[in-house]
């Protein structure tokens, strides 16, 4: 029986304690969490049905022992972050815009994190004032650079004081006229969203956007919207980004219902990510084929608004490519020009149409 949390678990013993890990697993989870962080909030416990062994809110969050094993082709930093960072705490992998990784720690820790060797107690927690300072510098010496995405670790993770001297200085670089947040916060601590996170937001001279993180439709509490509401009220708009998850989002109806949910949220979905090759998710990743089949019946589920882009992170810091599933190829390679085109019952059609 789950025992309502007071804190964030942090521990193997803690999860036991509260129902979320069974006792047998005791030291697998201790070796797991002494490689990687473990947290999990009392909002995200409580959500958690531990009556059902393949919980989908279970399997994001509490550790498993899985995640000992490592394949051959994960990797520490599976989207190549080291690649194009040019000092510490940026990375310019595209020439308009740079993420800007300010802190390490998070309310939650994802089991799947791409940047699960980065973030967490124990790693580098924020950047020092003089790493700031020039990582400001490399952002004001760039005119190119249109757009700043916050992300860390989880920017919201900042105390309200803090984020708005960061929004405030890069809102006085004239170039930059987005900066974008990403965060798990509203999900996994909705009350850390307050009227003066809110305000610290908004900034003049540039527009703030933020983009929510959430896997499950039950992520989608009435605290979770009602602290997403307190940030579109303010006029911050927001999009979403998941990551597709075996047992967790592996299904139409529940990629529907997550859609739905963000829709009726007034967030627009954007990303649904493919599973990264980071070290000891391999039990969390489904097939790009099995992916391209969601996204299809996704498509002949829900209207264009609740529609994602599927997109994978190309190892080796290559960037995101959206990965289909393709509705149009040629039907050959005659003079004729004609396509195939799918449509969202999946039945062909040639265009232009056979007189
Ligand atoms: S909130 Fe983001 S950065 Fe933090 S553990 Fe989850 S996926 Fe990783």
């Amino acid at each position: 029986m789950t025992r309502r949390a007071a804190a964030t678990l942090r521990t193997a013993t803690d999860l036991i304690e509260h129902g979320l890990a069974s006792p047998e697993n005791l030291s697998a989870l201790e070796k797991v969490a002494a490689r990687y962080a473990v947290a999990v909030t009392p909002e995200v416990a409580a959500l958690i049905d531990s009556s059902d062994p393949d919980d989908p809110i279970a399997r994001q969050y509490v550790p498993s022992a899985d995640e000992l094993v490592t394949q051959p082709n994960e990797n520490a930093d599976p989207i190549g972050d080291h690649t194009h960072s040019p000092v510490s705490g940026i990375v310019h992998r595209y020439p308009d815009r740079v993420l800007f990784k300010l802190v390490h720690v998070c309310a939650v820790y994802c089991r799947f994190c791409f940047r699960r060797e980065m973030v967490g107690p124990g790693k580098e927690t924020a950047l020092s004032n003089e790493a700031y300072a020039s990582a400001l510098d490399y952002i004001r010496t760039h005119p190119e650079i249109w757009e700043v995405i916050l992300t860390g670790g989880d920017p919201l993770m900042l105390s309200a004081r803090r984020l708005k001297e960061i929004m405030d200085d890069l809102g006085a670089i004239d170039h930059v006229k987005i900066i974008r947040i990403h965060t798990r916060v509203p999900v996994a601590a909705p009350s850390r969203v307050t009227d003066e996170t809110v305000a610290a937001l908004k900034v003049n001279d540039a527009t703030t956007w933020v983009a929510l993180h959430a896997n499950h439709p039950r992520e989608l509490t009435d605290e979770a919207r009602a602290a997403c509401a307190r940030m579109i009220d303010a006029g911050i708009p927001m999009v979403s980004q998941s990551v597709l998850l075996r047992g967790v989002n592996d299904n139409a109806a529940t990629l529907e219902a997550l859609m739905r949910g963000f829709v009726e949220c007034r967030i627009k979905p954007y990303y649904l990510h493919h599973g990264d090759l980071a070290p000891g998710t391999a039990h969390l990743r489904t097939t790009l084929e099995e992916g391209q089949k969601l996204m299809q019946s996704l498509r002949g589920r829900v209207s264009g608004l609740c529609q994602p882009d599927y997109v994978l992170d190309i190892p080796g810091g290559h960037g995101k490519a959206p990965i289909g599933p393709q509705y149009l190829s040629r039907r050959s390679e005659d003079a004729e020009q004609q396509y195939r085109v799918v449509d969202y019952c999946g039945d062909v059609h040639l265009y232009p149409p056979a007189d």
